[in-house]
């Protein structure tokens, strides 16, 4: 939308209070009003507010530098080399302040001075190394944000919404649309098509035609991102309560190929293994939504089950704990070179696997054991899950539901039990499927 489009929404024609926003980010606010500078609440938490949504997190914009933020609040620590904000801490509340930066390339009405350091700090390919040139207008800022919806402002001292984007009526059309050319922006920043997908599948949005279309043409570019900030963006994904459609949005614009290839692969060729995976992740969803814990660990061991589960499946095994212990090793190696999975989330990830066997057939020496295992609640637990994905594992799931209700005698007759009875489960229930698509 050209300059000049600018829409203001008095307070009387728009529904948000200021009570909506936190005390935090208010504070913020007037102190930095107080202090002369220009300060301004947006992104998700207004795009959130005015869709009745739960907000997760509130976020200032300002013409004061980090360091002028710095300097205003004791508890604020500068975070960021790409793209450096400040992290203000309000009781205990977390509000994000981030610097009006100044116009760059994807904005055609950004003075030249400003278009020509910000060329600097791209690369030939057009990836934004740094974004951290400030000194821009709030009309700037507008135009470096995501998408349409992300930069509606709330300017607390007038009560107005300002718009500088047609953020408001993509709200109302509810539609997902990148700012400017898309093919420009998803190339200056891939990770912008992983949030295409989280709202997506936060909101229920559909892309905007131009946005999809620049998305299907631009995935590769996530090969393009350290994998460091591909783990962080994959945890937004899949652990803030909507982890099944984001999947589901993942898999629609082929981006879960360019985060863990091996995955993508296996849930593409077995119908098993994906659904093993949706039922992990509703299971997430259900935690979330009742407020119990999610780990990544877990998250992780689910995510790379399917491939696992695709090699160890082949035939010619040795012991099936050596074959695990191996595919688990490659599996990672593997995943950690897309997505940067730290050691701990993949260790415990590991520790999860291989309880696996264990539980599917415990013995009477180490039954009583295995309940004292640090991992045994989430071993049980992905036990449960792959027999609820229909993974036929003979009952085992509910054996441990069982045995670790009972008494002590109990617990002895039903290993003794066990062990009278001749093993008839089968690991998996239909012939393995390829590892590769
Ligand atoms: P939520 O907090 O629900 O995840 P959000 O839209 O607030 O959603 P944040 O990551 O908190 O997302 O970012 C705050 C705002 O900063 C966004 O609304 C958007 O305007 C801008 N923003 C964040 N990441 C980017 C990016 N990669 N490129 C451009 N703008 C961005
Ligand atoms: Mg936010």
């Amino acid at each position: 939308m050209p300059t000049g489009a600018l829409r203001r929404i008095k307070a009387s024609r728009h529904q948000l209070l200021p009570a909506v926003i936190s005390p935090g980010a208010r504070e913020i606010v007037a102190t930095l009003t107080a202090a002369g500078y220009q300060a301004l609440v947006v992104g998700g938490c207004i795009r959130d507010t005015l869709l009745g949504q739960q907000v997760k997190d509130f976020d200032v914009a300002t013409n004061a530098t980090p360091e002028q933020v710095r300097a205003l609040f004791r508890r604020s620590r500068i975070i960021g080399r790409r793209f450096r904000i400040v992290h203000v801490h309000i009781g205990r509340e977390l509000v994000e302040v981030t610097t009006f930066r100044a116009g760059h390339d994807g904005n055609p009405d950004a003075p030249a001075s400003a278009r020509h350091t910000e060329r600097k700090r791209a690369d030939h390919r057009g990836i934004l190394l740094r974004d951290n040139v400030f000194g821009g207008t709030l009309e700037e800022d507008a135009q470096r944000r995501d998408f349409t919806i992300n930069a509606i402002y709330y300017d607390l001292a007038s009560g107005e919404l300002l718009d500088f984007v047609g953020g408001m009526e993509d709200l109302g059309q509810r539609s997902l649309r990148v700012i400017g050319d898309p093919g420009t922006r998803f190339r200056e920043d891939p990770v912008r098509m992983l949030r295409a997908a989280r709202f997506q599948a936060k909101l229920g949005f559909e892309l905007h035609p131009a946005t999809a279309e620049s998305l299907a043409q631009g995935r590769a570019l996530l090969g393009e991102v350290p994998p460091a900030r591909l783990f962080d963006e994959l945890i937004k994904l899949l652990m803030t309560g909507h982890a099944l459609a984001a999947y589901e949005a993942l898999r629609q614009h082929h981006l879960l190929e360019q985060l863990l290839p091996d995955t993508a692969a296996a849930v593409a060729a077995d119908e098993c293994a994906d659904r093993f995976l949706r039922q992990a992740l509703i299971n997430t969803d259900t935690r979330v939504a009742t407020q119990q814990r999610v780990t990544p660990a877990f998250l992780f061991a689910a995510l790379l089950w399917p491939p696992i589960a695709a090699t160890i499946a082949r035939p010619a095994r040795a012991t099936e704990t050596a074959v695990l212990s191996e595919a688990a090793a490659e599996v990672i190696a593997k995943a950690v070179r897309r997505v940067a999975i730290p050691r701990r989330f993949s260790t415990a990830a590991r520790e999860i696997w291989e309880l696996q066997p264990r539980l599917e057939a415990p013995n009477r020496g180490t039954a009583e054991q295995l309940l004292e295992h640090p991992r045994f609640r989430a071993a049980y637990d992905f036990l449960l899950l792959r027999e609820q994905s229909d993974e036929e594992l003979g009952g085992m799931g509910a054996w441990w539901t069982r045995f670790q209700a009972a008494s002590a005698a109990t617990r002895e007759a039903m290993v003794a039990e066990l062990q009278a009875t001749p093993k008839r489960r089968r690991r998996r229930r239909r012939a393995p499927a390829p590892a590769v698509e």
